[in-house]
């Protein structure tokens, strides 16, 4: 995924990847969710038929780009809505679309007082296929109080009997347990990154989760085939919310994207810089194969050991192809990343911050990872190029 997308998380934060597109154009008409006839017998009753007019009324809604507040419980709400919005994909197809996902009702019932559990499977023809693909089973909680309907994501349910704590400005909510030597490593590196990008820290609300699989049916997918096998992945950092990855503690890989996302226009960011800062100052994203995060410095010393083995190696080669040599640590991990860290790490030391300000926004054209004006800022700033690289590089890991 590192060499399609460039990187995976990245991906995530930019594309919650769970493309469901059924916006259309003024002249399309709204396809109403289809309730097979098993429901009949559940659904005579006057709330039910209402809540299921309100779910309509929701999609419609969704599909238009435009969802009403009064219709989101009030707890969650905007990271209800963002989720929600997203449902409706990108919109890059645009009104050119031909059709909407079928929407058909799965599952109805309630699981409390006026508050039922309601299940929406998304299926399409590609193609002219004969059979319908199943893209997404969406979960949704609706309440029905005094003829007023709300729904919310199924988050608040699931971890109704959760534990919770507070770190420094992070609220974590885990099922049993929870490592406190990792999550005060965040804490501090929370407040290290956003002192070093000079914003306030944030407060976060923390799910631990064990894989993406679980961040996904507590953000309603029950299913989605764009992602039914992704599992070492988190989910950024939304509306004040994160998801672990693999059950780790330290998300800060991505509150520094985060924080850099406030700050930088993503037109100019460039993200050999933000890969390489966000594994310096925060960590390689990934855990190792016991649940650690994984620090730049361990990668560090595995790049010394590779070089070691791989007398022939060529670091220019390894930062512009980013071959994969860390699949004994990781399978995810990138050596541009490493190499990408250690520079900044190099920019901070002899420039300070306004130099990783600069390489930040270094970016001039669409490619994310901007080589030539990177290598061109590099230059200005610190007196590394091509030419020089392999010699300068070597230099700056024997410091480690
Ligand atoms: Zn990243």
């Amino acid at each position: 995924m590192e060499n399609s997308c460039k990187n995976k998380h990245l991906i995530v934060i930019l594309l919650f990847p769970f493309c469901i597109t059924f916006g259309f154009s003024q002249n399309q008409v709204y396809e109403k969710i289809k309730i097979p006839g098993q429901f009949d017998h559940a659904l005579r009753d006057s709330v039910s038929q209402s809540l299921i007019q309100h779910v309509d009324n929701l999609f419609y809604q969704i599909a238009r780009g435009s969802i009403d507040s009064s219709y989101v419980q009030m707890q969650n709400a905007a990271l209800t809505k963002a989720i929600l919005t997203e449902l409706r994909g990108i919109e890059n197809e645009g009104d050119s679309l031909p059709n909407h996902y079928h929407k058909q009702l799965l599952r109805f019932y309630p699981i409390a007082n006026n508050t039922y559990s309601i299940s929406i499977g998304f299926l399409s023809n590609e193609s002219g296929q004969a059979i319908p693909v199943l893209k997404t089973i969406f979960n949704l909680i609706a309440t029905h109080e005094k003829n007023v309907v709300r729904f919310s994501l199924p988050l608040s349910y699931l971890t109704r009997n959760w534990k919770s704590t507070k770190i420094g400005k992070t609220t974590y909510v885990y099922k049993d347990t929870i490592q406190l030597k990792r999550a005060h490593i965040f804490n501090k590196k929370n407040h290290l990154i956003s002192r070093k990008m000079n914003i306030p820290t944030e407060s976060f609300k923390f799910y631990m989760c064990e894989n993406y699989q679980e961040i996904s049916r507590l953000l309603g997918y029950e299913y989605a085939l764009e992602t039914a096998t992704t599992y070492r992945d988190g989910y950024g950092v939304q509306q004040g919310y994160i998801f672990s990855i693999m059950n780790n503690e330290d998300f800060s890989h991505d509150v520094f994207h985060y924080y850099s996302g406030k700050i930088n226009d993503f037109k100019n960011r460039n993200w050999l810089a933000e890969e390489g800062t966000a594994s310096s100052w925060g960590n390689a994203y990934y855990t190792d194969k016991n649940g650690e995060m994984i620090e730049l410095e361990h990668l560090v010393f595995a790049l010394k050991t590779y070089l070691k083995n791989n007398k022939e190696a060529d670091l220019l080669h390894l930062f512009t192809e980013n071959p994969k040599i860390f699949d004994h640590i990781a399978p995810e991990l990138s050596i541009r990343s490493v190499i990408a860290g250690v520079l900044s790490n190099e920019i901070e030391r002899s420039v300070g911050i306004k130099g990783i300000h600069r390489i930040l926004n270094s970016r001039k054209t669409e490619s994310v990872l901007d080589y030539d004006n990177y290598f061109r800022t590099l230059n200005t700033l610190i007196g590394i190029n091509k030419s020089n690289f392999n010699r300068r590089l070597k230099d700056l890991l024997a410091t480690y």
